[in-house]
């Protein structure tokens, strides 16, 4: 059946609409001409289009290893991607869609994305693991891709639309004593940023911790860190304290345990800090201890977010439907993907507990615009932590999010609106270091959670 011809004339301005988003580049010109020829044929109830293949690349050009997959379509020139970033094993991740989510995929429906999901997560029976889940988030997120290349919208539009008109981020605050970090949470406000996460040195200040006894004795490998928690533990409070008193009670505070402490010291921690009215406070306890977290709930009224190592539902369901945090902060490759974010958020969303997903240097430009693409449509968004790009990063994936004034915005090009030179992200080899986080070690030897 035919469509009316003032539809071709709006679809055309669409298109010329997302070739000015991507301002021209050479590749986005030609992949967006090639885009406009796509669909035109695909919007007319052609034949549904498949899977030709699902592949992954890595690259490097911020010196983290990214992981990001492209499914290609038979219909030339409509490809996705997606986030399967897994900085410590990457090259398992790599394994993991090359060997096992391309022959699954191969020939399927790329419509079907709930289908694709539900079938490809226990195609391997055993499930729920950061390796399989951030290959099944690279399939997914570049389904999403693919539909909304198909329907000439962005992604945030096929979730229901804008809730808001960009995405509020907090900045990395950083020094190793009371004045550096002062200077940084000032240049973060002065960048216009309205929350500003706050940390001494390392996640628990292992600088505080002096020299170890375990090094002495010969305990251990050279290269160990040393953090106890006691000098932390008595530092946290004194760094509130005189940011208040500093940079005044305008500017949103936030920090990240990382859950390097003992389960009863995080509840003293979250207690004492209460007063000076963090935003968050971010893993006070590791997943291992949720159990806990009614007993912390029970004794402060400090908002707690929770959530960056989770990988399956039962880890978070419990702490939503009890009430027990604030925000959810989940890394969406790790949990597999958009589809299974969207939902919940949604479940989030009935318990009165707001979003805040994970956005560190070990998410690629394609998972950073799938974060904003799902914070700009949902109702119960809370905070977003904000991507730092470098121009390399920017050149290698045109499109990227950009952030003004502390807010992140995506660009209005289909789908996600990022896309991937190829041949420039070849230049930017991983790294020969595997990626494993180097040991964190009490003063006589005892290994401490990272
Ligand atoms: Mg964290």
């Amino acid at each position: 059946m035919s469509r009316p011809s003032n539809f071709d004339a709006s679809r055309r301005q669409t298109l010329q609409g997302i070739a000015a988003a991507f301002g021209g580049a050479g590749l986005l010109a030609a992949n967006n001409q090639s885009l406009a020829q796509v669909s035109e044929k695909t919007n007319r109830g052609s034949a549904p289009i498949r899977i030709r293949k699902v592949r992954a690349i890595t690259t490097a050009p911020q010196n983290i290893r990214l992981v990001v997959v492209k499914v290609e379509t038979t219909e030339p020139g409509l490809y996705g991607l997606g986030c399967a970033t897994f900085n410590q094993r990457p090259l398992a991740v790599v394994e993991a869609v090359n060997k096992y989510l391309d022959p699954f995929a191969r020939n399927r429906d790329v419509d079907n994305i709930e289908d694709m999901w539900q079938n490809a997560y226990t195609s391997s029976y055993w499930r729920n693991g950061p390796v399989l889940n951030n290959a099944l988030s690279g399939l997914d997120m570049a389904l999403w891709d693919i539909k909304g290349k198909r329907a000439q919208m962005p992604v945030y539009q096929l979730l229901g639309g804008k809730c808001r008109f960009a995405v509020d981020c907090y900045a990395h605050a950083g020094g190793d004593d009371m004045k550096e970090l002062e200077d940084s949470v000032r240049e973060h406000m002065e960048q216009g940023f309205r929350h500003v996460r706050m940390q001494l040195g390392a996640y628990g200040s292992p600088h505080l911790s002096g020299a170890p006894d375990f090094r002495r004795a010969g305990f251990g490998q050279p290269q160990d860190q040393h953090m106890d928690s006691g000098p932390y533990l008595r530092m946290m409070p004194k760094i509130f304290k005189h940011m208040r008193a500093t940079v005044g009670d305008e500017v949103q505070l936030l920090h990240d345990v990382h859950e390097r402490i003992e389960p009863i010291e995080a509840i003293g921690l979250v207690k004492e800090l209460e007063k000076y009215r963090p935003f968050f406070i971010e893993d006070p306890l590791a997943p291992e201890q949720n159990g806990y977290f009614k007993q912390l709930r029970q004794q402060t009224a400090c908002p707690i977010a929770m959530g960056e190592l989770f990988n399956n539902p039962h880890e978070w369901v419990n702490l939503i439907s009890e009430r027990l945090i604030d925000f959810i902060r989940v890394h969406l490759s790790q949990i597999g993907g958009l589809t299974p974010a969207r939902k919940l958020a949604a479940l989030s969303e009935c318990f009165g507990v707001r979003t805040a997903w994970h956005g560190p240097g070990d998410v690629s430009p394609v998972g950073h615009a799938c974060n904003a693409h799902l914070d700009l449509a949902i109702h119960n968004f809370g905070i977003q932590e904000g991507p730092k790009f470098s121009d390399a990063m920017r050149e290698v994936f045109p499109g990227s999010p950009t952030i003004k004034n502390g807010y992140m915005y995506v660009n209005e090009a289909p789908g996600f609106g990022v896309d991937m030179d190829e041949k420039l992200a070849a230049k930017y080899p991983l790294p020969d270091h595997p990626g494993y986080w180097e040991p964190i070690r009490r003063r006589d030897g005892t290994a401490v959670r990272p």
